[in-house]
């Protein structure tokens, strides 16, 4: 549920009063419900006169699903009602800076209409090495560019970048994967970020959508509450049979969300040696497989380095980021194909926080570990990505000071905290198999905090 600001400028008598004297107004943001529309409104497809094709080949696939494609903002000109749910920006040709701003400007003149939770995506390349330097100002504009337009956005609006790397084409099932979760409720609280996609399969077929993890055997690790507990909802909501995994001390709550997700609980601490083993033997023992991994189970331990103490430093390295390393080094070596894992980091591991030196260098360090794993799961078919949330609504959250928290809450893009759903859909996605040319990426889940590099 949104925080209780948030609500109070959404509502009655205080929601007039807050508009009176100018408080920042969070929105309510649009959240996935199944079987509700993809976009609040139609979907402007546009581009430069390069990448026509490749706007031409998405504006299909949003078709496809059931979108109201429009290629041109013209015949909605007189009509002032008319609101758009989601601008696609198309720049993958764009080979000079002079050449995007036909298409920039499209898109930019549809802003002032776009809807309550409306979307903006780009899809353009990634520079790579190589590149001429034209055509890497090009493809690097497109960032800055973004990142900015998701700033000027409002009413729960956002803005987001598929940037294909490696030769990845539009049509392939990864491009539109992402283009799908940014226009989406799924992606409420993802905003201002540039998700790299390399190459994959084909695209698939429109039935996938519906449960992408049918099939799939996961384990979500400290799922007896907060983020863990949302996670394992969602995974068992898009067809996945999950194990939820936590401390005994957790045991009830644990086999409360295990009866939820008509999953199985295993009690397990993850800082144990043998954790990896465990967690491969009750997936296959009971479950036949193993597919998805997320490690989510992370602890917080404060204190400025001043005042540290070994028993906090070691703690917080053990839970958040040693355990990771030694799971994911026996699964890896155990030859467990085509897993999908996905590591919790944070923005305080992005950005560093006063009194999380511990915390930060767990956090940072499962960034780090994350690239470079990714071509040791690639070597079996699978993946590694890690999402790093901001501020999330959970119990974690609610123990730091009232004036902190509050602060924290406002200042992002969004004007408000995010909930564990949020980081679950963002898991979900990355952890889905048509995610499977996104590999080694951190995906922030932050609203467009405005900390960060
Ligand atoms: P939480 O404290 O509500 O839940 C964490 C869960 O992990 C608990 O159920 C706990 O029992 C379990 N756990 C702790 N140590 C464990 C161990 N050794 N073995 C097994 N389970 C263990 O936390 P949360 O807010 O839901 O956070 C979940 C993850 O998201 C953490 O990794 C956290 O660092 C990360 N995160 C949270 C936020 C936020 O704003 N809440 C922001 C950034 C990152």
């Amino acid at each position: 549920m949104a925080d209780k600001y948030t609500q109070a400028v959404n509502t009655g008598f205080t929601r007039t009063l807050a508009k009176r004297l100018g408080l920042p107004r969070p929105s309510l943001l649009r959240r996935h419900t199944p079987g509700a529309p993809l976009t609040v409104g139609p979907v402007l497809v546009v581009s430069d006169d390069a990448s026509v094709a490749d706007a031409d080949v998405i504006a299909k696939a949003l078709l496809g699903w059931d979108l109201d494609v429009r290629r041109s903002a013209e015949s909605t000109a007189g009509d002032e009602h008319f609101r758009w749910g989601a601008v696609v920006l198309v720049l993958t040709g764009a080979q000079t800076p002079e050449s995007v701003s036909g298409a920039v400007l499209a898109a930019g003149s549809t802003l002032r209409r776009l809807a309550p939770n409306g979307r903006v995506v780009t899809v353009s390349r990634a520079p790579e090495s190589g590149d001429a330097p034209a055509v890497a100002a090009t493809r690097a504009g497109v960032e800055g560019f973004l990142r900015s337009v998701a700033k000027e956005l409002r009413a729960g609006a956002t803005g987001n970048a598929v940037q294909l790397t490696g030769g990845a084409e539009v049509d392939s099932a990864s491009a539109l994967a992402a283009v799908r979760f940014f226009l989406s409720a799924k992606s409420a609280y993802v905003d201002g970020q540039v998700l790299p996609v390399g190459p994959s399969g084909a695209a698939v077929d429109t039935a996938y959508w519906e449960r992408p993890l049918e099939g799939k055997v996961a384990v979500v690790t400290g799922a007896a509450r907060g983020i863990g507990a949302a996670i394992a909802k969602t995974l068992a909501r898009d067809g996945a049979t999950v194990v939820v995994v936590d401390v005994p001390p957790a045991g009830e709550a644990l086999t409360a969300v295990a009866n939820e997700v008509k999953g199985t609980a295993l009690q397990l601490d993850v800082t144990a040696p043998d954790a990896g083993a465990k967690i491969l033997e009750h997936a296959t023992g009971r479950h036949g497989r193993l597919d998805i991994v997320v490690h989510n189970a992370g602890i917080l331990r404060d204190k400025l380095l001043a005042n540290m103490d070994a028993a906090k430093w070691d703690s917080v390295i053990a839970v958040n980021l040693a355990s990771q390393l030694r799971i994911d080094e026996y699964l890896l070596g155990a030859g467990v194909e085509g897993l999908h894992i996905v590591s919790l980091a944070s923005t305080s591991g992005i950005a560093g926080n006063k009194g999380q030196s511990n915390y930060a260098f767990s956090k940072s360090g499962v960034i780090g570990r994350t690239a470079a794993t990714a071509p040791l799961v690639a070597a079996l078919n699978g993946t590694i990505n890690a999402v790093a949330p901001g501020f999330i609504e959970t119990d974690m959250t609610r123990s730091i000071p009232f004036a902190t928290r509050e602060v924290a809450r406002r200042l992002s893009s969004l004007l408000q905290g995010g909930q564990p759903v949020d980081v679950a859909e963002a898991i979900a996605f990355l952890a889905s198999p048509a995610a499977a040319g996104v590999n080694g990426q951190v995906l922030r889940v932050c609203g467009q905090n405005l900390v960060g590099k």
